[in-house]
């Protein structure tokens, strides 16, 4: 694997991520993320969500479950995680908490729009929406001012969430991608990565970048629950949104890279394959 390049690029354009891990840290260093989604049947996404953000560095990950009754089998091998209801995790982690990732796995009932209401409107201010929380925002605007005062909204829609939150048809995002990416980063004043080959990411002014890394072993089950826990955990480290959002997405291509050149990949490549490929990415930088 020639990871020069790649640390060469780092360097560049994302130099936190080439910083070492001072010695005297704590895990209170790398900050806490919030997991919240798993509903009945797609508690996978979470753990996946839960397990990149580790992966990628920060200090403690937990996972907030939506209507599902005692933790299931999944996340036995996982101890590393906290997992509580998503309803308590909101009431009593709150002051723990510096990031939340909140739809992974996420379906929608009206737990579900009440969590996501309680958060937008709370003073946290860094608030990763994506998968089951973006339906929820297109569908109950009322409930969503965009008028908040957030520092860090990221949302990370595919070109179908990028559909329904415009209200235009697939086709309409996939030829129009500048204009939806920076669309919906005015219209939510978020920085918006508008998924799919040549990922778009947008500013919430509207500058626009298109990340350079990735292939299509991506388009596999989980791979964006994998890159919205490693949005979450590099704000989660204190890394600016400027430098995170974007590094965030161009690390995630770049494991995907790196598994095509050791050939796993890209054809049957895995969600959890890629988000170890990441900590091994993270830890040669
Ligand atoms: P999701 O649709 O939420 O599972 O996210 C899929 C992830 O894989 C996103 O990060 C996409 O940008 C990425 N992805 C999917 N298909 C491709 C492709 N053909 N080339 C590059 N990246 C892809
Ligand atoms: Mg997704």
């Amino acid at each position: 694997v020639q990871i020069d390049s790649y640390r060469a690029y780092a360097q560049q354009h994302y130099p936190s991520l080439c910083q070492p891990r001072p010695e005297n840290s704590h895990k209170g260093t790398f900050g806490t993320v919030a997991i919240v989604g798993g509903s009945k049947g797609m508690v996978g996404a979470s753990v996946l969500a839960a397990t990149s953000a580790m992966y990628t560095g920060c200090g403690k990950v937990l996972v907030g479950l939506n209507h599902v009754h005692n933790p299931p089998a999944v996340f036995h091998n996982r101890p590393e995680i906290m997992v509580d209801y998503a309803v308590d995790m909101v009431t009593n982690y709150h002051h723990i908490v510096d990031t939340w990732v909140v739809g992974c796995g996420l379906s929608k009932n009206e737990t579900a729009v009440q969590i996501l209401k309680a958060l937008w409107n709370s003073s946290i201010t860094q608030l990763v929406l994506d998968a089951g929380a973006l339906p929820i925002l297109a569908e109950h605007s009322e409930l969503f001012p965009t008028q908040h005062k957030r520092t860090d909204l990221v949302i990370t829609p595919h070109p179908g969430e990028a559909a329904k939150l415009l209200n235009v048809s697939i086709e309409r995002i996939e030829q129009n991608r500048d204009w939806a990416a920076r669309e919906l980063a005015s219209r939510y004043r978020a920085w918006v990565i508008l998924k799919g080959h040549d990922t778009l990411i947008s500013s919430a002014r509207g500058f626009l970048l298109t990340n350079p890394s990735g292939n299509a072993g991506l388009a596999t089950a989980g791979s964006g629950d994998v890159l919205a826990g490693m949005v979450g955990s590099l704000l989660a480290q204190g890394i600016e949104a400027e430098e995170a959002v974007p590094a965030a997405v161009w690390l995630h291509g770049v494991a995907a890279e790196v598994l095509v050149q050791m050939q796993i990949g890209p054809i049957g490549m895995l969600a959890g394959e890629l988000a170890e490929a990441v900590r091994w990415v993270r830890n040669q930088l």
